[in-house]
């Protein structure tokens, strides 16, 4: 079956997470939050067809673009002939080394209508370089950006939120309706704003450790943190733990949880 629908003259294909954005507003206001301005080093995960690229070239002429679909290539090169800055790289975001574009005093603002299908996993690759990131403004499904947002006790509060504001302040700004895209999506969108921390608050030992302890705890975010630890500890080190442990892994916060790593990566 086809599921791809025409837009202009290319064919939106899904397996790519394409929608792209057709609202000028929106568009618009996508731009005046980034605050593009000349010599930034800027950064566009899936230009599609430049619907941000355009008015952001126009504050910001370089660029450098990253976009997966091949045929995409030429009609950007054609759209945006006139800036002979803009540096278009064909390829995928999951396996770009983003260390490339740092420029001593010029961390990196990356930006992007990103495909949902791939968020999580590139926002996770893209956190391994936040010491060199100013910034980043991402399109994505309402719902990750409330989990993105998410504080302890909120129901959307996750392994996500924690390993996310581990590395970043999360600022929601704001939603974005389906009918803003060509073809629209089925989900509600929002735009968020990720500010890396020049050094994350509350240093993790072993980052392995604080992901693996974290993932184990929101398997079953029911249990009991006793419940969840017992299988990483023995009863003694169980004790010599400064949480009590009645409580469950919704409660805690990213600070608790690096503590807590932290505490256990001495004990094992
Ligand atoms: N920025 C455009 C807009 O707002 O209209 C397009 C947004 S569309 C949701 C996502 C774009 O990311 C598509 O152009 C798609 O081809 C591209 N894309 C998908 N997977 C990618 C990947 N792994 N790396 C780079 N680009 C990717």
């Amino acid at each position: 079956m086809n599921r791809s629908k025409t837009v202009g003259e290319h064919q939106a294909r899904k397996r790519f997470g394409q929608n792209f954005l057709v609202d000028n507003n929106i568009i618009e206001k996508i731009v005046s939050a980034i605050a593009p301005t000349p010599n930034q080093n800027l950064i566009e995960i899936g230009p599609g067809q430049g619907a941000i690229t355009g008015p952001v070239l126009e504050k910001c002429p370089r660029l450098n673009v990253i976009e997966l679909d091949r045929d995409l290539i030429p009609l950007l090169q054609k759209k945006f002939h006139q800036y002979p800055e803009l540096h278009i790289h064909q390829g995928d975001a999951l396996k770009t080394d983003f260390s490339q574009f740092y420029r001593e005093g010029k961390p990196l603002r990356i930006i992007g209508n990103l495909p949902y299908n791939i968020s999580t996993p590139l926002m996770f690759h893209l956190l391994s370089f936040s010491g060199q990131i100013r910034d980043m403004y991402f399109m994505l499904q309402k719902e990750v950006v409330t989990r993105l947002a998410a504080v302890p006790g909120d129901k959307n509060y996750g392994r996500l939120s924690i390993m996310v504001q581990y590395y970043c302040q999360v600022e929601p700004l704001f939603q974005v309706p389906p009918t803003a895209f060509r073809p629209a999506p089925k989900v509600e969108s929002a735009i968020v704003r990720l500010l890396p921390y020049p050094e994350p608050p509350y240093p993790a030992d072993d980052l392995q450790l604080l992901s693996r302890l974290v993932r184990a705890c929101f398997q079953q975010r029911r249990k009991t943190m006793r419940n969840t630890l017992k299988h990483m500890l023995n009863a003694e080190q169980l004790e010599q733990l400064g949480i009590d442990l009645t409580r469950r892994p919704e409660t805690l916060s990213v600070e608790d949880f690096v503590v807590l790593s932290n505490q256990i990566g001495a004990l094992l």
